[in-house]
C-alpha cells in the first residue's frame, strides 16, 4: 500500500465532469479576470463565513499583504507574528516595509497570548495570530491584550478555513481575517486563490481599489499597490468546491479522531479545546524519535511532513528577535501524518498499524 501527503488529483467522475462543465461556461463568456462568479464567490463566502463582506485575491500571501497595508502598516511599525507558521506571513509583513518580532507557541503550536504581550512595545502596531494545522488560536485573550494596547488585530486563518470556536467561523473572531484558498488548503482552489473576510464595508470597498493596482472604482490610481486581482476560473470553480466544504471537514475530522484514537497512547496528538471544531489542515503528533519513525513510515511508503520551522531557522529571517523557546522545542519533535479528506480507511488503518509496530520494535 502507499499513502501520499496529499493527492490532488481528481477520482470522482462526477465531480470532473461538474468541474470541466464549470470551465467551459467561463471559456464561452470570456471574463477571465474579475468575472461575474468572482462577486457570485465573494457572497457565498460572506454567507458561510457570515460576514458582510468578503473580497477575492490572488493568494493567501496577498490577502495578508494588502491587509496590512489597508491598515497603513509600513516602514517603522512592528508586527508581531507566531514563531511557527507559513514564512508568508512574514513576508507579507517585511513586504510592506515593516517589521516582523515572534513571538513564542503553545504545546498547540499557536502563538502564546502571554509572550506575545511581552514583545509588544511603542512601535508594535498589529497581531497576527495564525490559526495552526487548522486550530483557532487563543483569540479572546489576544483580542483583550490587543484592545489594552491598541493594536490591529488580523486574523491568518489560511490553514483553518471552517473552524469554529464558539460557534465563530475561522477569520472572524478578529475584525479581520486573511485565508488562503491554494490547492493544499481546506478549501483549495485549481490554481492560486485567497481571500480575505471583514464585516467593514469601508475596509472591504477599500481592498476592492488595493487589490486592482490602487485604481479605485476602476477611474484612477490614488495609491500605489499591486496586482491582486483573482480569476474568474479559480473563483467559479470554487463555488462549485465550496459546497463540498462542509463534507471536507467531516471527513478529515473523522480522519483525525480515527488517528487519535489508535495513536494517542504512542505519542501526543492534536484534539479539540473546550467548544471548538478544529478542521485538521495537519494532524501533526509530538513524538521524540521523530526522524526515525519518518524514516519507518517512508519505507513503508507513507508520507509524512515536518513541516514549518521555526521562522528564525530560515535564512532570510536570521535576525529576527523575539521569543521561540517552545517552538524550537517543539519543531524537533512534530511530524505531520496524512489526515486529509482523501485519505481512506485501510490507509488510516495502515499509518496505524505501522506507527504502533514501530513502537513495538523501538
Ligand atoms: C498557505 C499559507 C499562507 C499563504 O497562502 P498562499 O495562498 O499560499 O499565498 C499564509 N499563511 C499560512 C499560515 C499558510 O498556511
Amino acid at each position: 500500500m502507499k499513502v501520499p501527503f496529499l493527492d490532488l488529483s481528481i477520482h470522482d467522475e462526477e465531480q470532473l465532469q461538474n468541474y470541466l462543465g464549470v470551465c467551459e461556461r467561463v471559456f464561452r463568456h470570456g471574463r477571465l479576470v474579475m468575472g461575474p462568479e468572482v462577486s457570485q464567490f465573494e457572497s457565498d463566502i460572506a454567507i458561510y463565513c457570515k460576514t458582510k463582506r468578503a473580497v477575492a485575491v490572488s493568494s493567501g500571501t496577498d490577502a495578508l499583504f494588502l491587509t496590512l497595508k489597508l491598515l497603513g502598516i509600513g516602514p517603522g511599525d512592528e508586527v508581531i507574528i507566531p514563531a511557527m507558521s507559513f514564512v508568508a506571513t512574514a513576508n507579507a509583513v517585511r513586504l510592506n516595509g515593516a517589521d516582523v518580532v515572534v513571538a513564542d507557541v503553545e504545546d498547540d503550536f499557536n502563538i502564546s497570548p502571554k509572550s506575545m504581550e511581552k514583545l509588544i512595545t511603542a512601535r508594535t502596531k498589529a497581531v497576527i495570530p495564525v490559526h495552526y494545522g487548522g486550530k483557532i488560536a487563543k483569540m479572546s485573550k489576544i483580542l483583550s491584550i490587543a484592545q489594552a494596547y491598541g493594536l490591529e488585530v488580523i486574523e491568518d486563518a489560511s490553514q483553518a478555513f471552517g473552524a469554529k470556536q464558539d460557534e465563530k467561523i475561522a477569520g472572524t473572531l478578529a475584525p479581520i481575517g486573511c485565508i488562503s484558498l491554494n490547492p493544499m488548503k481546506i478549501l483549495g482552489a485549481f490554481g492560486e486563490m485567497g481571500v480575505i473576510v471583514t464585516n467593514n464595508d469601508k475596509w472591504a470597498d477599500h481592498l476592492e481599489a488595493l487589490r486592482y493596482n490602487g485604481v479605485h472604482q476602476q477611474k484612477s490610481c490614488i495609491e500605489v499597490s499591486s496586482n491582486c486581482k483573482p480569476d474568474t476560473l479559480q473563483a467559479a470553480l470554487l463555488i462549485e468546491k465550496l459546497k463540498l466544504v462542509d463534507q471536507i471537514i467531516n471527513q478529515r475530522r473523522a480522519n483525525a479522531e480515527f488517528l487519535r484514537n489508535a495513536l494517542h497512547e504512542y505519542c501526543i496528538c492534536p484534539y479539540d479545546d473546550e467548544g471548538a471544531s478544529d478542521v485538521y489542515y495537519t494532524f501533526t503528533v509530538l513524538i521524540e524519535k521523530r526522524d526515525e519513525l519518518q524514516s519507518f513510515l517512508q519505507d513503508r511508503n507513507i508520507e509524512s511532513k515536518v513541516y514549518h520551522p521555526v521562522l528564525t531557522n530560515e535564512p532570510a529571517y536570521s535576525k529576527v528577535i523575539g521569543e521561540y523557546e517552545n517552538a524550537m522545542k517543539l519543531t524537533r519533535s512534530k511530524l505531520a501524518l496524512p489526515v486529509n479528506e482523501t485519505v481512506s480507511k485501510e490507509q488510516l488503518e495502515y499509518i496505524t498499524e505501522s506507527v504502533i509496530e514501530f513502537f513495538k520494535e523501538t
